[in-house]
């Protein structure tokens, strides 16, 4: 190999076996470390000591890079917070996986910015865009781009939505005098509501619609909010879908919400972070009927995808429309060239909030081609599986009981009588299964989310026997207590 112009001032080595020997002992622990996941505690605090490392001087010479790394194998590795470990089950996190590694450690190397411009990685991504476009029928000619997450998909299609329904002129003028009203239902994800806001329209023009007793938004509910907002002079201009709500999973009733916003003449969007992706499985495919007819779908290939953190996604049918949100052509820096490095005709810098942007594209499309759609729509299809089991678990316990149906892969549940966010925090700080809580019907609930592609029948009667070891010890230290 040829070294240019070496006068020392490079970061890359005058050598580079030694490097290249560490990167493989690197890589060999962190193989390790995920060979060997279940050895070790799910999650366990960091000591005051290890944080108070953390709080050192800024470095202002070299080190030496095999005393990073053990730095990095002693502190940090052992103190994640556990999404890659098959119990856990506390929010809706994928499990990540060695290819996924893999191929980050490519984009990496490569150090693609993806922003615009005329290179192939940009082919990757808009090849994961044909892809989802087919995967949930729309049009071939449909835009797309990777975001940090469905948080941020979300923002976007509000944002375009918002333009579609203000003209393109609110670029120029800001929001002003807001006469538009957007609609979800009640277990719509809070990102929604921030959108609002972000968007300059304000929490005041977002209904939050009833549910009915599947925790699916009320179409009677939603017809009636937007008669009365009609009545006061607004016009509707977006309904949001969710598929797969974060508390329970539910999916709300797509081709209903699609047919109201398009008699309404407002824009459909789906959020989909949790549950779109169970469109590659054949067996759940068929819940989601109505997303095709989405103006938008937001999803999160970190969640069911299994896709190592973070890749968040965005799917536009009218891509003109996409692109009139974002562009901005006025940066002379910024202008597209007939030819050269500066072409290209798709620039995603024009679609979405970001310049630089890295390559998110290759892990998901690494993933895709090694796994094929089958196996990890198999992998969905087991998650939901598996809530199913826990739910006929928690259903033949006289302890346990069901606080919400299970539409997906989320169950909602209580040991009854106790303190259950105790016995949630008690779990996590035994570090073999860690569900989270939240409120269903006014009550705490034990929730599992069952992402990980490495939860296993064990890892659900492990949550099941822990719960009610722990239920039965508290209604054992009540009665000692006399209560
Ligand atoms: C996780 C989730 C989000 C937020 O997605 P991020 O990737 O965390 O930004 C939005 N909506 C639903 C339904 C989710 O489950």
């Amino acid at each position: 190999m040829t070294q240019a112009d070496r006068d020392g001032a490079s970061l890359d080595p005058e050598n580079w076996d030694d490097l290249r020997a560490q990167g493989h002992r690197m890589l060999d622990d962190m193989f390790d470390n995920l060979a060997t996941l279940t050895e070790r505690p799910l999650w366990q605090a960091p000591t005051a000591e290890q944080r108070a490392r953390y709080r050192a001087e800024a470095p202002r010479g070299p080190g030496a890079l095999a005393d990073v790394h053990n730095q990095f194998m002693t502190d940090v590795a052992p103190y994640g917070s556990g999404n890659r470990h098959p119990g856990f089950m506390g929010w809706v996190q994928g499990g990540g996986t060695g290819v996924g590694m893999l191929a980050e450690m490519l984009a990496a190397g490569l150090d693609a910015n993806l922003g615009g411009r005329d290179h192939m990685p940009i082919e990757v991504e808009r090849q994961i865009v044909a892809w989802m476009a087919e995967l949930f029928g729309f049009p071939a000619d449909a835009s797309g781009l990777f975001l940090t997450g469905t948080s941020m998909a979300n923002l976007c299609a509000v944002l375009i939505a918002r333009d579609r329904a203000l003209g393109a002129d609110v670029r120029h003028t800001g929001v002003r005098d807001v006469r538009v009203v957007a609609y979800a239902s009640k277990g719509v994800h809070s990102c929604i509501v921030r959108a609002m806001d972000m968007t300059g329209l304000g929490w005041d023009r977002l209904r939050l619609i009833e549910t009915d007793a599947d925790h699916r938004i009320s179409l009677p509910a939603l017809e009636a909010a937007i008669a009365a907002d009609r009545a006061a002079g607004l016009t509707p201009f977006l309904v949001v879908g969710t598929a797969g709500s974060v508390d329970v999973g539910a999916i709300d009733d797509l081709n209903g919400l699609a047919d109201i916003a398009g008699r309404e003449g407002a824009a459909f969007h789906v959020d989909g972070a949790l549950g779109a992706l169970a469109m590659l499985s054949p067996t759940l495919a068929p819940r989601l009927a109505g997303i095709e007819r989405a103006d938008s779908l937001a999803l999160d290939f970190h969640k069911l995808g299994q896709i190592p953190y973070d890749a968040g996604f965005l799917l536009v049918r009218d891509a003109a429309a996409h692109k009139r949100t974002f562009t901005y052509s006025e940066a002379a820096y910024l202008r597209h060239a007939e030819r050269g490095l500066a072409g290209g005709e798709f620039w995603p810098c024009d679609y979405g909030p970001d310049l630089s942007r890295g390559f998110r594209a290759l892990k998901v499309w690494f993933s895709l081609k090694t796994y094929g759609f089958d196996a990890l729509g198999a992998v969905i299809r087991r998650t939901c599986d598996l809530a199913q089991t826990l739910a006929a678990k928690v259903e033949a316990s006289p302890e346990l009981e069901l606080l919400a149906p299970v539409g997906l892969n989320i169950v909602c549940f209580a040991y009854k009588g106790a303190d259950n966010a105790a016995i949630v925090a008690d779990l996590h700080e035994a570090g073999r299964v860690a569900p989270s809580t939240t409120t269903v019907a006014g009550k705490t609930a034990i929730r599992a989310a069952i992402v990980n592609h490495r939860t296993g029948p064990n890892d659900i009667q492990a949550l099941v026997d822990g719960v009610v070891a722990l239920g039965r010890a508290q209604a054992a230290a009540r009665e000692a207590r006399g209560g």
